[in-house]
């Protein structure tokens, strides 16, 4: 059984007080403006920088080489302390926060007692590089409580301090701020030069007069008992070389064996993080300064500092390092692109979007290092759209870890109620078909069809190959012109359709959710209506043909192999029918111009990135690309119904990005997807069809 952080004994935060954050984060216009900034600009510069560095060859290069360190952290450990020991360097280990807070003060309390720099000063100065250790064990007020004046030299740090806020993104961390906020902050013109001119000659000084300068390190390579900073404002130089004691401060997931591993990760860091090809400093310091210039004897601490102390914290990473679940997020380089590729985290920003540390990767350290409670409200937030793994760099499994953290969690009373209905079928049949005509009444929610596909539904005549259509809960309910379409197809085709009559749902729902019992069991009874099913089965949804081939392995023991192996995505089938009988279909007329909305499980899950645009074309459509604002629509299951708000403001980017295009139809093939977007466009009365890729092919056929 996994430990957690014990939990710093303060009342949890209610679900209602922080909706309530969530909620003015979303009102906010100056911060959204911000977010969204950033956010797509920092994408789009990711995204520049990989085009000449293959990206995939990096990432599996980098991830094995971080594994394999993890593999040999105490070892490497053991090695790095050595090594900076034979070079007049100090290492110290802390087990927790305490620990290492009690530590860092002691060492900087000798340091003013032995250094003295405080003629002249009310209080000893320690200078800060960015660190987000330092934020993980609360370094600061700590040091303040010590009579310490404790001063951030990070530009943006800086402004975090002033306004006595937190990191709101592992590498900007006033990613939340605007230039006038800024302004505000420093008290100067709202121009860039203004600002900068200002916080440079007001930290000057603080950089001569400090005793101790504390550093974090994206490094520490054990064969040279190296510490590497990567950064870019040229305040790491001043904090490590002017005071007469530099203290490293770095989780133990920070050692790399060799300087080789340090390359590979400096070749993926900035390009990830800041899609920079280099930061414009990175410092490689191994032990304290030192000359042999006066008759060839070392002296220590001539221009830089005369004592190096690293503290290695583990603070609930031996937990992660002995979990198989969680063990790979020990390889994170902290480049913050996860959170740049995160569309709730650009509508939330990071101070809702996790706890200390943020964005995807700060919903998977919280509850080690800093317990459970402070992590599950921001948990879920989480759309599980998958975009986070994909652009990590070491390519860690982020939604499942999420996941992992939310089966464990607080779950809404709205939640709840929600998946208690979904996994009784007779239940949720009598009232889905109950609330079918009040349902368009409700603004922004999906609309249930009257007559359900079930109720129409053909049963096998015995004649032509058979096909079982497996529809989907949401299909079935809300969405049933899908499958038809799809039974308009396959018939074509001379397939002969079946549809089990008991087949409910798949338990995606349930196990997004963070319920992997109740998915287990919707999954199970899946399995079962369909055993006795004939042929291929064929389901118009493709979250749902993810969720039974590959995600219900997570949920419990494999049910109906027979089954899984019969399975289909819509897209995959209808793709091969047209190009093995491209006579189905009407060839001429106009090429209508559909815009592709890419459902995050089709394109990140199953890898369908050509196929229903292929598909679509071969049935006479021109298919157009839907540009980048957020990505995901904002479905994510249970989530709209928990967060639709949040849900709303993806919808609508989703709904912007697609007027760019100019098309008036939208497609898809993720129903989800398509009953969200619908809604929203309904709701602000944007003129849209939307439909599913089986709808446009049906109305093609010959
Ligand atoms: S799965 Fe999507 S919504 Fe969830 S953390 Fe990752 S990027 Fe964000
Ligand atoms: S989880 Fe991956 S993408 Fe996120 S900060 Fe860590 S390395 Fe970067």
């Amino acid at each position: 059984m996994r430990r957690f952080r014990k939990p710093r004994a303060r009342v949890p935060e209610s679900r209602r007080h922080f909706a309530g954050r969530v909620n003015r984060a979303l009102d906010d216009p100056k911060l959204q403006r911000a977010l969204t900034q950033a956010m797509t600009g920092l994408r789009a510069r990711r995204n520049a920088a990989f085009e000449s560095f293959d990206f995939a060859k990096g990432r599996a290069d980098l991830k094995q080489r971080r594994r394999q360190n993890l593999d040999r952290l105490p070892e490497l450990a053991r090695q790095f302390a050595e090594r900076v020991e034979a070079v007049g360097g100090q290492v110290h280990f802390a087990k927790d926060a305490a620990d290492a807070r009690e530590l860092i003060g002691q060492l900087c309390w000798n340091a003013v007692s032995e250094h003295g720099k405080t003629a002249g000063h009310v209080r000893p100065v320690v200078t800060k590089v960015k660190s987000m250790a330092s934020e993980e064990i609360e370094l600061n007020p700590f040091l303040e409580a010590m009579g310490m004046e404790v001063v951030e030299t990070d530009l943006g740090e800086r402004m975090v301090q002033l306004t006595h806020t937190r990191p709101s993104h592992l590498i900007a961390p006033a990613i939340h701020l605007t230039k006038e906020d800024a302004a505000g902050v420093f008290g100067t013109d709202a121009d860039v030069r203004a600002i900068q001119r200002h916080a440079r000659e007001s930290l000057r000084q603080k950089f001569i007069e400090a005793t101790v300068g504390i550093s974090g390190a994206n490094m520490a390579i054990a064969e040279t008992g190296t510490i590497v900073l990567v950064t870019n404002e040229g305040n790491a130089d001043l904090t490590t070389t002017l005071p007469p004691v530099h203290i490293a401060l770095f989780g133990m997931d920070k050692l790399v064996a060799t300087l080789d591993d340090a390359v590979a990760m400096l070749r993926m860091l900035p390009r990830s993080g800041t899609g920079q090809l280099m930061t414009s400093y990175v410092n490689w310091i191994t032990g304290p300064s030192r000359s042999a210039d006066i008759e060839q004897s070392l002296t220590i601490g001539v221009h830089g500092p005369s004592e190096l102390h690293c503290v290695i914290l583990d603070n609930g990473r031996t937990e992660m390092l002995t979990d198989p679940e969680f063990r790979d997020a020990l390889t994170c380089i902290r480049c913050g692109a996860c959170s740049n590729a995160c569309p709730a985290f650009m509508a939330v920003g990071g101070h809702q979007f996790g706890h200390i540390y943020n964005g995807p990767i700060g919903l998977v350290l919280t509850p080690f290092h800093h317990g459970l409670d402070e992590a599950d409200l921001p948990n879920t937030l989480c759309t599980q759209c998958n975009a986070c793994q994909e652009i990590c760099p070491v390519d860690i499994p982020l939604p499942r870890q999420i996941l992992e953290h939310r089966r464990r969690g607080r779950k809404s009373l709205r939640k709840q109620a929600l998946l208690g209905l979904w996994e009784r079928p007779g239940l949720a049949d009598r009232a889905l078909r109950a609330g079918a005509p009040f349902s368009g009444l409700v603004p922004g929610a999906p609309r249930l069809a009257g007559t359900p596909y079930r109720d129409r539904a053909p049963s096998p005549s015995g004649r032509g190959e058979p096909l079982t259509i497996f529809a989907s809960c949401m299909v079935d309910r809300m969405l049933p012109q899908a499958a038809r379409a799809l039974e308009t197809i396959a018939r074509s085709a001379g397939y002969d359709i079946g549809f089990p009559k008991d087949q409910w749902c798949c338990g995606l729902i349930a196990a997004n959710a963070g319920d992997f019992e109740g998915g287990y069991k919707l999954n199970t009874k899946l399995a079962a209506s369909l055993g006795n099913s004939k042929g291929l089965i064929v389901t118009p949804s493709a979250s749902c043909f993810g969720a039974f081939t590959i995600d219900a392995a997570d949920w419990g023991p494999a049910a109906g192999d027979g089954v899984a192996t019969r399975f289909r995505d819509s897209t995959r089938f209808v793709l091969g029918l047209l190009e093995e009988r491209p006579e189905l279909v009407r060839t001429g007329g106009g090429r209508a111009r559909v815009a592709y909305h890419d459902s995050c499980q089709s394109l990140r899950q199953l890898g369908l990135k050509d196929e229903p645009r292929r598909a679509l074309e071969l049935a006479g459509y021109e298919v157009v690309e839907i540009p980048d604002i957020a990505n995901c629509c904002g479905f994510g299951g249970t989530f709209s119904i928990e967060w639709p708000r949040v849900a709303g403001r993806l919808a609508e980017w989703k709904l912007d990005a697609i007027q760019k295009t100019g098309c008036t139809i939208v497609a898809s093939d993720n129903p989800g997807c398509l009953l969200h977007i619908a809604s929203a466009a309904r709701a602000r009365r944007q003129k849209l069809r939307v439909a599913h890729v089986l709808e446009l092919v049906a109305e093609r056929l010959a």
